[in-house]
C-alpha cells in the first residue's frame, strides 16, 4: 500500500518492543497468554478509567475483543433483540457497522446522515422511528468524531430503544454514558491502536457477562458446558500487553496528533478555497482528517497522487453501494432516501493524518489541494 508515495495517509504510531518488553516479561513469568489472563484483566480495568463518564453515570464495565467488529456482534447478538429485528445504521460507515448486524442474525435499515457532522444524529433516528419501525439503533463516531452521549441516552430512555455506539475510531475521545453500549477498534489505523483489538464499554453489567461469554464461544458457569452460541473473539495476552504500553503513551499520541491538526488548520486558513471540515467541537482531533471538497474529491486524490500524496476514500462507497448491501436497499429511491450522502459520497477524502507528519509535509498537502481546487 503506497510505497510510491512521498507522504503516507496513514502511519500506525505503535509503542516500541522497548515499551511492551515489561509487559511481554510479566506474560513470560505468568505462563499465560490467553482466556482473560492477568495482563488483559489489568488492560480492561485501566480502559475502565481511560474513558470518563458523563455526570451522574456510573463507571462503565470494559470488555476486550479481538476487533470492533466482534465486539459490536457480541453487544448485538447478547441484547435479547427479537427475532428478525430491524437495526437503524447511517449510510456513511465502515461497513462492518452493518454486518455486525447480519452476522448477529438481524437487519440493518439505512439512514441518511446530517449535512454538517456526516452522522446519524437522534434527530435523524426519530425522523426515521417516525417512518419506519426498528428495534436498535447504531449511531456512528463519523471519522472518530464522539457522538452525544447525554441524547442517545435520552434517546434509549425515551424509546425503550437500545443504542449500540459504533465508536470504533474514538476511543480516547469519546465519554460513556448511562445507557448506551461503545464498541472500540484498536486497529492498527485507529489513533489508539494495538495492531488489532476491539473494546466493549457498558453501563449494563449483566450486557459484559453475556459479551464475554460469548467471546468465549458462549461458555458460562462452571461445567465447560455453553448456554447460548457465542465464538471465539477474545483478546490474547500479546495484544493486552500492547495496550497497556500504549495507554502509558496515549498523552504523547495526542499532542503528537494534535499538534498536526493545528498545523492544517493553521495551513488551511492561509488559502483563498473555503475548505469544509466535519462539524465538531474545538477539541475533537480526528481519527482520520477528511474534507469536502464540493463534488471534487475524485479530481482532488488524482491531483495529488501526482505529487506524491497519498490520500484515502474513508468510509466510502455508502453502505448502499456495496456489492454485499445492495440489496438492503432494493426498491429504495436513493436521492430521496439519502440526499445527502449522495452528496457527500463524491466530495469526502481522507487528507494524509498521523503522528509524524511535519510543517513542510502539511504546507505540501494544503498547496497541492489549493492547486487541485
Ligand atoms: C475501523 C472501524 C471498524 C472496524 O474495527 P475493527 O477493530 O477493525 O473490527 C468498524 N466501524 C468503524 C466506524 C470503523 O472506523
Amino acid at each position: 500500500m503506497g510505497e510510491a508515495y512521498k507522504i503516507q495517509c496513514l502511519v500506525p504510531d505503535l509503542p516500541s518492543p522497548q515499551d511492551i518488553g515489561p509487559f511481554l516479561e510479566e506474560m513470560h513469568s505468568a505462563r499465560w497468554y490467553s482466556n482473560f489472563g492477568p495482563l488483559n484483566k489489568r488492560f480492561e480495568f485501566e480502559i475502565e478509567n481511560f474513558v470518563p463518564v458523563i455526570d451522574g453515570a456510573n463507571k462503565n464495565t470494559a470488555v476486550s475483543f479481538s476487533s470492533a467488529t466482534t465486539a459490536l456482534e457480541a453487544v448485538l447478538s447478547v441484547l435479547e433483540l427479537a427475532e428478525g429485528a430491524r437495526v437503524l445504521v447511517p449510510t456513511l460507515t465502515f461497513p462492518a457497522t452493518a454486518t455486525a448486524v447480519l452476522n448477529a442474525g438481524f437487519t440493518p435499515v439505512f439512514c441518511d446522515v446530517d449535512p454538517d457532522h456526516w452522522d446519524l444524529s437522534p434527530a435523524l433516528a426519530r425522523k426515521a422511528l417516525s417512518q419506519t419501525a426498528v428495534d436498535a439503533v447504531m449511531p456512528v463516531a463519523v471519522y472518530g468524531k464522539p457522538v452525544d452521549v447525554r441524547a442517545w441516552d435520552e434517546f434509549s430512555a425515551e424509546t425503550g430503544l437500545p443504542v449500540v455506539v459504533d465508536a470504533a475510531a474514538a476511543l480516547g475521545q469519546q465519554v460513556a454514558g448511562k445507557h448506551v453500549h461503545l464498541a472500540f477498534s484498536l486497529h492498527a489505523t485507529k489513533p489508539f491502536s494495538v495492531g488489532e483489538g476491539g473494546l466493549l464499554l457498558t453501563p449494563d453489567t449483566g450486557v459484559a457477562e453475556r459479551a464475554r461469554s460469548w467471546s468465549n464461544f458462549g461458555f458460562a458457569g462452571p461445567g465447560g458446558v455453553i448456554s447460548r452460541v457465542g465464538t471465539n473473539a477474545k483478546m490474547g495476552e500479546f495484544y493486552a500487553a500492547t495496550g497497556l504500553a500504549q495507554l502509558a503513551r496515549w498523552s504523547t499520541i495526542k499532542s503528537r496528533r494534535a499538534r498536526v491538526l493545528a498545523m492544517y488548520k493553521s495551513a488551511l486558513t492561509k488559502l483563498d478555497n473555503e475548505i469544509q471540515t466535519q462539524g465538531a467541537g474545538d477539541e475533537f482531533i480526528p481519527a482520520t482528517f477528511v474534507i469536502n471538497t464540493g463534488g471534487r474529491a475524485k479530481m482532488v486524490a488524482d491531483r495529488m497522487a501526482e505529487s506524491g500524496i497519498h490520500t484515502r476514500f474513508w468510509y466510502l462507497p455508502p453502505l448502499y453501494e456495496h456489492p454485499a448491501l445492495v440489496s438492503l436497499a432494493a426498491g429504495l429511491d436513493i436521492d430521496a432516501c439519502f440526499p445527502e450522502t449522495e452528496k457527500l459520497k463524491n466530495s469526502l477524502i481522507g487528507l494524509p493524518f498521523h503522528s509524524f507528519l511535519t510543517q513542510e509535509e502539511v504546507n505540501l498537502v494544503c498547496s497541492s489541494l489549493a492547486e487541485a481546487l
